[in-house]
C-alpha cells in the first residue's frame, strides 16, 4: 500500500500542473494514467500540432508543453504509475483507498481526478480467443522491441502507428502487414516507405483482409485472415500487434458516487471539490459555470485544487499564501540554491 497526501488520476497537462503545484506547497503526491506516456490529450492526440494560447508561451506543440510541464515537475521526483486505470476508489477510515485494474493500492485524504474526456484505451481485435493471448502474444502498444527480434509479427491496422512500427520491426522482424481497407490512412512517406519494402520482399503486405481467428495454446502459433471476397489464408505468425486507434471511456470514474451531470463532475469554484470530500475534480473533466474546456483553465483549477488538498493532508498546518519569487520553503523545495 503507497501512502501519500494527494493521489492524482490523470497524467494530462492539467494533473501535471496539479502536481507541481503540490510540489510547491510541500505536499506529496502520485500520478496514475492509463495511457502508457505521460501528456494525455496533448501527447496522444495532437503531440506535433502548435498550441497558441498558452500564457508565455506564444507557440509550444502538444510534446514541447508535455516535456516543459514534466521538466518543471521534475525537482519534486514524484512517481508517475502508467498503464494503470483507476478502477476502484473506497472510503476507509477516514482515508481513500485507490485502486487500480493492476493491483496498485495507494491511500490518501485527497484524490485529484484530472481524467480529461476519461481513459484512453486500445480498440481491440473483437475475434473470438484474443482476449487470452493479450499481453503475451497480442499488443496494442509497444513496450520492449526486442521480443520481436527474429520472431515473425502480424501488424494489423492502416494508420501512422500500424505503419511506423512495420517499418521499425521490419528491420529486424518478419512483418506482415495487414490492413482491412485498399488505402492506408498513414503519413505519405510511410505509405511509400512500407510499399517499398513489399517490394523488396522484406514486408508482406495484405489489403482488404481482416483478422478471421487465433490458433495457439500458451501463445499464438497461427492465424487466419479473411479478405473481403472471401479468400482465407493462414499464417504462421509469432505475435500480433493491432492499431486501431484509442476510444476514450469514462468509465470507472461513473462508479465512484460522485455527482455527474452530462458526463462531467460538478466542482464548486473555490477549490474545485466534488460532492466527495477530499476529491477534486479539475480541467476537462468538471463543470461549473463558465468553464472553458482549455489548458490555461485547467491549470488555475490544479493550483487551487492543490491548497484544497491542504487542509486534509495537513490538517494541524495552516498554509501561508507565498510567492515562488521570494519564497524560501519554495526554493528548498526546488533545490535552488541561494
Ligand atoms: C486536436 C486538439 C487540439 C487542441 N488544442 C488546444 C489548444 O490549442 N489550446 C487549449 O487550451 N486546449 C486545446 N485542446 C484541449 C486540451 O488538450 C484539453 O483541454 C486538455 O488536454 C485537458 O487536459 P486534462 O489534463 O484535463 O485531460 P486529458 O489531457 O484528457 O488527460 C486526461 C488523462 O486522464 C487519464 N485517465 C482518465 N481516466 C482515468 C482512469 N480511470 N485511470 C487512469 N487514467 C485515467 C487519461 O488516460 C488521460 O491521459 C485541444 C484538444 C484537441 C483534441
Amino acid at each position: 500500500m503507497i501512502n501519500t497526501d494527494v493521489v492524482i488520476i490523470g497524467a494530462g497537462p492539467t494533473g501535471i500542473f496539479c502536481a507541481h503545484q503540490l510540489g510547491i506547497i510541500g505536499l506529496k503526491c502520485e500520478i496514475i494514467d492509463n495511457l502508457d506516456k505521460i501528456g494525455g490529450q496533448c501527447i496522444e492526440l495532437y503531440p506535433d500540432k502548435p498550441i497558441y494560447d498558452i500564457p508565455a508561451i506564444p507557440e509550444c506543440t502538444g510534446e514541447e508543453l508535455t516535456n516543459n510541464l514534466i521538466q518543471q515537475i521534475k525537482p519534486f521526483n514524484f512517481n508517475f504509475h502508467l498503464s494503470q486505470r483507476v478502477d476502484e476508489i473506497k472510503s476507509k477510515d477516514g482515508k481513500w483507498i485507490i485502486k487500480t485494474h493492476k493491483g496498485t493500492q495507494m491511500s490518501s485524504p485527497n484524490i485529484v481526478i484530472a481524467g480529461g474526456v476519461g481513459s484512453f484505451e486500445p480498440r481491440k481485435f473483437t475475434v473470438k480467443g484474443c482476449e487470452k493471448f493479450e499481453e503475451k502474444s497480442i499488443f496494442y502498444s509497444i513496450k520492449d522491441k526486442e521480443i520481436f527480434k527474429n520472431k515473425t509479427v502480424a501488424i494489423f491496422g492502416g494508420g501512422d502507428s500500424a505503419l511506423d512500427w512495420a517499418i521499425e520491426l521490419s528491420k529486424n522482424s518478419k512483418v506482415i502487414l495487414v490492413h482491412r481497407r485498399d488505402e492506408f490512412r498513414a503519413a505519405q512517406s510511410s505509405v511509400d516507405k512500407v510499399k517499398e519494402l513489399n517490394n523488396q520482399k522484406k514486408l508482406e503486405i495484405f489489403t482488404q483482409y481482416q483478422l478471421l481467428e487465433v490458433r495457439g495454446n500458451a501463445s499464438i502459433n497461427s492465424i487466419e485472415i479473411k479478405s473481403e471476397s472471401g479468400d482465407v489464408k493462414s499464417l504462421n505468425v509469432d505475435y500480433v500487434l493491432g492499431f486501431f486507434g484509442l476510444i476514450m471511456n469514462l468509465g470507472p470514474i461513473l462508479d465512484w458516487g460522485l455527482n455527474i451531470d452530462k458526463k462531467k463532475i460538478p466542482v464548486n469554484t473555490k477549490n474545485f471539490e466534488t460532492n466527495k470530500k477530499g476529491i477534486f475534480a479539475i480541467g476537462d473533466i468538471c463543470e461549473y459555470p463558465g468553464k472553458l474546456k482549455l489548458i490555461l483553465s485547467g491549470f488555475h483549477e490544479g493550483a487551487l485544487a492543490a491548497r484544497g488538498c491542504f487542509k486534509y493532508a495537513k490538517p494541524d498546518e495552516k498554509l501561508r499564501f507565498e510567492f515562488t519569487t521570494t519564497s524560501k520553503s519554495v526554493k528548498e523545495r526546488l533545490g535552488i540554491k541561494e
